[in-house]
């Protein structure tokens, strides 16, 4: 059996923070099924936030205020606090580490704008942020690798929870196929988001769910899941991220008429509303025919900027144009449309990054959750640009520490792993076993266009009851499906047919949450239910697994600086 102080899974942002955190005094084990910088985190674009101040006088409540309001006020203020205070500091350390950021004249971190935010707060390389942390802190990885052992496409399947303490993982080194009990004493989940559930979407392959069906299934409730964010700017049919920054840079949205219509929707912040409001007015276009030449799409438009511009700041928008689509943005505008793209939901943790089952914040002890699959939660219901990659580092760190400190405390739990893994080694040669008629691709491609279709910008009880029992009837349709590759060695078949198990998990989770939550709100919108409802709903969702259904409970959000107020832009 392997053993480390620490095990954690998940080497985007925020499971490389924890890393260099728990590696200042313990050993750390962290587990990928991708090489680390291929991690989703790479590909951001736009920027990271915090109220430096270095463009326009900022102000960290100012940067609370915008993030609250943009998330339709379900934050849990605390949190929020916590994180905006802590945002400058993360900048400089990130830079100290070797990430270089792009520059205004004088020599300062240059920063621009963003949706959402009132002041000019995403500190940015280019546009590829995401690619210039995510390898600074892989550098840093690598420098302490004394400490820090990487598991480098190996895939957690399960948690070990042994009298009610986590100390361990089932994984599979995927080049191998051999399945190991990894014993820890602390765990900490980094296993970003799942927007692979859906049809059109700008997530990595990646993105499938495992670390939020995982805690589930070890009875941990998964908290408003049904807040998910549709971002505006995903290249038509295919997703591909556009990233805001094009619209911070002045970027416009058109529709077939050649209007900017945001001018109908948010006449103060046009183009640069939050996500969950440009997405909305993107589809109503759609949808009342407006689209450009009569699809389904509306046009980013980019050619005011000028060349120099887009080269200096959006070249890579410019080049992913270029290659997908044989469009140059510099010469004509580029097609989008609302994009699945970012879990506000997840795996509830308090501020320190210790996972909690209930209102009461009961821990469950030896697990801690950062990143996108965990929800702390500092986005609400819709995430504002730029605050995710904050996020991930912020609470990456802390999750570290708490796990460090943790760890230092506990011996090994007693553990012995063997059910577990024979439950893991039995779904295998389950799947192996199945000879049955259904293909897993088309059951993949009907979960995701029905929850496009039925669960997406645009929600009702109508649709989600019709969602929810088509994703139940794929779920019975998934147990008689066929696999092709029985082998042991790089068997990727098999890992994408367990991630589509924990992807449709997912789905029914995602849906019964909408369909419970009767209002409007940030990125969930209800057209039955068209306005927010903060007396039956200003509360968090959670839902339990409860004998093979799905049971709702809920939380209250904390408040405490800026009461409910309406959302106008
Ligand atoms: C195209 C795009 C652009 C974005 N741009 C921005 C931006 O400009 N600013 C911003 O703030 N946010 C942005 N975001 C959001 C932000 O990038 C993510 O929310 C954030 O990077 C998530 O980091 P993470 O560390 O939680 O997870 P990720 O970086 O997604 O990493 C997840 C890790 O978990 C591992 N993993 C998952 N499941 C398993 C398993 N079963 N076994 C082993 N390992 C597993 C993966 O291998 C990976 O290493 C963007 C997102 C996308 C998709």
């Amino acid at each position: 059996m392997i053993k480390h102080d620490v095990l954690i899974v998940g080497a985007g942002l925020a499971g490389m923070r924890a890393a260099l955190e728990v590696c200042k005094e313990l050993d750390v084990g962290l587990l990928t099924k991708v090489y680390p910088s291929r991690s989703h985190s790479g590909a951001a674009q736009g920027g990271i936030a915090a109220a430096l101040g270095n463009s326009e006088d900022d102000s960290w409540e100012e940067h609370m205020f915008d993030t609250v309001k943009g998330g339709d006020y379900l934050n849990d203020q605390d949190a929020v606090e916590e994180y905006v205070k802590a945002a400058p500091e993360v900048i400089y350390e990130l830079e100290h580490m070797g990430c270089a950021f792009s520059r205004t004249e004088d020599g300062k971190i240059a920063q621009r704008s963003f949706g959402g935010h009132s002041k000019p707060r995403a500190c940015f390389s280019a546009d590829r942020t995401g690619h210039a942390i995510l390898h600074a802190l892989h550098e840093q990885v690598l420098k302490h690798a004394k400490s820090i052992k990487v598991y480098s496409e190996w895939y957690m399947h399960q948690l070990v929870v042994e009298e009610g303490r986590c100390c361990g993982v089932v994984v599979s080194n995927i080049r191998t196929g051999e399945v190991e009990v990894i014993h820890a004493k602390a765990v900490i989940f980094a296993t970003g988001g799942y927007g692979r559930v859906f049809q059109i979407t700008t997530n990595a392959f990646a993105g499938t769910a495992d670390g939020a069906i995982a805690a589930f299934r070890a009875g941990v409730p998964l908290e408003d899941c049904e807040f998910v964010q549709f971002h505006p700017s995903g290249l038509y049919r295919q997703g591909i991220l556009f990233s805001e920054a094009a619209r911070g840079e002045g970027g416009y949205l058109l529709n077939g008429k050649g209007e900017r219509f945001m001018e109908q929707y948010a006449p103060s912040r046009m183009e640069l509303a939050p996500r969950d409001i440009v997405a909305r007015a993107e589809q109503s276009e759609i949808d009342a025919g407006r689209g450009v030449n009569g699809e389904d799409y509306i046009h980013l438009d980019l050619r005011h900027l000028g060349e120099a511009r887009i080269m200096e700041r959006l070249p890579q928008i410019r080049q992913l144009g270029i290659d997908f689509i044989g469009v140059d943005c510099v010469k004509d505008p580029l097609p989008i449309q609302p994009s699945a793209h970012y879990s506000m939901g997840g795996i509830p943790t308090d501020m320190f990054g210790q996972v909690i089952i209930d209102a009461d914040k009961t821990p469950l002890k030896g697990f801690f959750a950062a990143g996108e699959c965990a929800c702390v939660s500092v986005h609400g219901a819709n995430r504002l640009g730029t605050n995710s990659l904050l996020d991930a580092t912020v609470f990456g760190g802390r999750a570290g520490r708490t796990a460090l400190e943790y760890a230092k405390k506990v011996e090994f739990g007693k553990i012995n792993g063997s059910h577990e893994k024979a439950r893991v080694l039995d779904q295998i040669e389950e799947i192996f076993q199945r000879d049955g008629t259904e293909s897993y691709n088309q059951i993949r491609n009907e979960m995701k266009e029905v929850m496009m279709d039925k669960c997406g910008v645009f929600r009702d009880e109508e649709n989600l009851k019709s969602c929810i029992s088509t994703i139940q009837g794929l779920k019975e349709r998934y147990k008689k499906g066929k696999v092709t590759d029985k082998g042991q060695l790089f068997n990727s078949e098999l890992y994408e047919i367990v991630e589509l198990g924990n992807m449709l998990e997912m789905a029914e989770i995602i849906s019964t949450a909408a369909l419970a939550r009767q209002e409007s709100r940030g990125g969930h919108h209800r057209t039955d239910f068209p306005k927010r409802d903060d007396e039956n709903f200003l509360k968090h969702s959670l839902v339990y697994p409860k004998d093979g259904q799905l049971e709702l409970k809920y939380k209250p959000v904390v408040v405490t600086r800026y009461q409910p107020k309406e959302r106008t832009y």
